[in-house]
């Protein structure tokens, strides 16, 4: 078995991996380069696949961990040279359907988690892990010669706003697999210690929303439905109503409500429209725009562009996010640009108003221990987080022979009874129109 990955290790976004046995191929993921915004001059940055393009009718499927676009983004492109069934969870489905719009819908399957699936001579499974988007999946891929563990992004959240925790139990029963490789998302192996549950949050959120005397207006990834859900309950329990300002986060919430992943048993949300008939303490907005994101809900309030929307004295504005790496001057003005229209902002380094979606150096450690690969390769990273994440690794019992820092486009073979590292394969940056 070959595993190739073609996009991810060396750098943040534009996730894909190849996977490779007996002259057939399964791919984890096709996501674009993040923040995408950097690259908007020359396009979107996706996985080049010219290593693919002879081996066409090789490629058996892709299976999609989750639907963030550093996972989602490039399937679209992908599609449009690859005609192949994609593999995915409901909402993570849905997340896809609304990137790729009509075309290629027939291509797309839903899984149920712990279900064995066959494609060629692949056997796969997915089973969910705990991130900062609803039904997101590790995956299994098993073959006759060596077996692999893909965790997709992921955290060990032991109190999940949506859905559970990580299943340790299948973990630990996964180092029965033979010749089993862990390749293991990276994002935060700089960060010492444990990543915080989404619930740390409720007792800070609600807080600020019961001391705000006007409006209180919050700005989040429009992905991170956990979020809003526990923005609907304390709103709740507050006697608020909560409207949703910025089109994505419409789109996903109400799909969120339409399939039970987000709960409103109290009909607290309603329509912007409707939050004008209410006094301003009875007002919980929540937009997109929390990395202020030019023409986001948050990004045209903060620049007073947005149509129906202006800051006002007495609003409390929380922005719960950080900002991703390269957004930050940006983030900044945001912040800036409300206090001067004179809204009190609420934000990270002030007060404790996000958690992040991955692992920190412990969750990584309890990862690893859990699955007790024999082989190991850190994904998902700059190669400064590669880094830090295969000392992890030593230092969690994986043999420093068998730990494979790689990056993009090399070839790590597993047979029998060892894994060698193969020739590096073309691989880079591809510029496509969104
Ligand atoms: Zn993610």
């Amino acid at each position: 078995m070959k595993i190739i990955p073609l996009g991810g290790l060396g750098e943040i976004g534009k996730n894909m991996m190849v996977v490779e046995y007996n002259s057939q191929i399964l791919i984890i993921d096709a996501g674009i380069a993040f923040p995408s915004e950097i690259n908007s001059n020359s396009g979107f940055g996706v996985a080049d696949t010219k290593y693919l393009s002879d081996k066409k009718n090789m490629i058996k499927g892709i299976l999609i961990t989750h639907g963030h676009d550093d996972h989602i983004g490039g399937l679209s492109y992908f599609l449009s040279q690859f005609q192949v069934p994609v593999y995915s969870t409901p909402l993570t489905k849905n997340f896809i359907e609304f990137k790729i719009g009509n075309k290629n819908k027939d291509n797309l399957h839903i899984v149920d988690f712990y279900e064995s699936y066959k494609l060629g001579e692949f056997q796969f499974q997915f089973f969910p892990v705990c991130h900062s988007i609803p039904d997101s999946a590790g995956i299994l891929v098993k073959t006759a010669t060596a077996s692999l563990v893909h965790t997709g992004d992921f955290k060990f959240d032991d109190n999940p706003t949506i859905g559970n925790p990580i299943n340790t139990e299948y973990l630990s029963s996964l180092s029965s697999n033979k010749n089993l490789i862990l390749c293991s998302d990276s994002t935060y192996a700089e960060k010492p210690g444990h990543t915080d549950s989404e619930s740390v949050l409720a007792t800070n959120l609600e807080e600020i929303i019961r001391n705000a005397q006007g409006r209180v207006l919050v700005a989040t990834f429009s992905s991170l439905l956990s979020r809003v859900q526990q923005i609907i309950n304390i709103s709740t329990k507050l006697e608020r109503k909560v409207a949703v300002v910025g089109r994505s986060m419409i789109r996903n919430l109400n799909f969120a409500l339409d399939s039970g992943y987000v709960r409103d048993p109290k009909n607290t949300v309603i329509s912007l429209k409707e939050s004008s008939n209410l006094h301003d303490n009875q007002i919980v907005l929540i937009t997109t725009g929390a990395q202020g994101e030019i023409n986001s809900a948050m990004g045209l309030i903060s620049n007073m562009r947005h149509s129906e929307l202006k800051i006002q004295k007495g609003d409390t504005v929380v922005i719960s996010s950080s900002p991703i790496p390269g957004n930050e001057v940006r983030y900044s003005h945001m912040i800036n640009n409300i206090f001067r229209q004179g809204g009190e902002v609420i934000y990270q380094s002030i007060s404790l108003v996000h958690v992040h979606g991955h692992g920190s150096q412990n969750d990584l450690k309890r990862m690893i221990t859990l699955v007790r690969p024999k082989y190991f390769i850190p994904i998902h990273g700059e190669t400064r987080h590669l880094v830090a994440h295969a000392k992890i690794a030593e230092n969690s019992g994986v043999e420093a022979q068998n730990i494979f820092l790689i990056e993009d486009g090399y070839t790590v073979e597993i047979t029998k009874d060892k894994a060698i590292l193969g020739p590096r394969v073309a691989s880079g940056t591809t510029y496509i129109n969104h």
